[in-house]
């Protein structure tokens, strides 16, 4: 405690405006969390991609140059930082459930980006009530980076379109979500319906249907 008795944000230690007394993190962090929540799933996401190329399930034809290539390993540190990554939103959302006096959390798909979307929805909860939120603050801010520098920046995916895989729930209709491809790698997978493609045959379905 400092003798003026001012508080500060826990996150940044910048002295609290009056309407924020109430908070432990300023507004400023708190919207620097909120971008690090939106954007791991997508970095994760691309991890995976990074994990084993060449192995996905690929389309119907022959690719000669893919095939000649040698296997590439598993690439065991990054499934490591995804595992390490999910155990740590785990453990967070956990952690704000049992302050919350709600039953712990259970995903049905996809734990990683399921637990994201969770802190992402109660961090206005815990900027004003949850005293850990800068150790929160810190463990999301270094997942971020920690993904960010294994995704070379000149690996960063793209978008390339739409998913044209017939939705789960309406097959007449298409998955529609958006689809992101990492250079290099030799297939795509959506997030949504998980569907996996060959990239080339799909780089041909989505010019085929502009
Ligand atoms: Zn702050
Ligand atoms: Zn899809």
């Amino acid at each position: 405690m400092t003798h003026t008795d001012r508080p500060t944000c826990t996150v940044c230690t910048r002295p609290l405006w009056d309407a924020e007394r109430h908070r432990y993190a300023c507004r400023p962090c708190e919207r620097r969390i909120a971008d690090h929540l939106d954007q791991l799933p997508d970095l994760i996401h691309d991890l995976h991609g990074l994990l084993a190329p060449g192995s996905g399930r690929a389309l119907d034809g022959p690719r000669t140059r893919a095939s000649s290539e040698p296997q590439a390993p598993i690439r065991l540190h990054i499934l490591d930082r995804i595992a390490a990554a999910t155990a740590t939103l785990d453990s967070w959302l956990a952690d704000w459930h049992d302050h919350l006096e709600w039953t712990p959390p259970t995903y049905r798909a996809d734990p990683f980006t399921e637990a994201a979307t969770a802190l992402r929805a109660n961090l206005p909860w815990a900027v004003e009530q949850h005293a850990a939120v800068d150790d929160f603050a810190r463990e999301i801010a270094e997942l971020h980076s920690d993904a960010t520098g294994l995704l070379d920046p000149a690996r960063r995916a793209r978008r390339i379109g739409h998913c044209p895989a017939p939705a789960a729930d309406d097959p007449t209709q298409a998955c529609g979500a958006v689809l992101r491809y990492v250079p290099g790698a030799t297939t795509v997978t959506c997030r949504w319906c998980r569907t996996v493609w060959d990239a080339i045959d799909l780089g041909v379905a989505l010019a085929l249907a502009v």
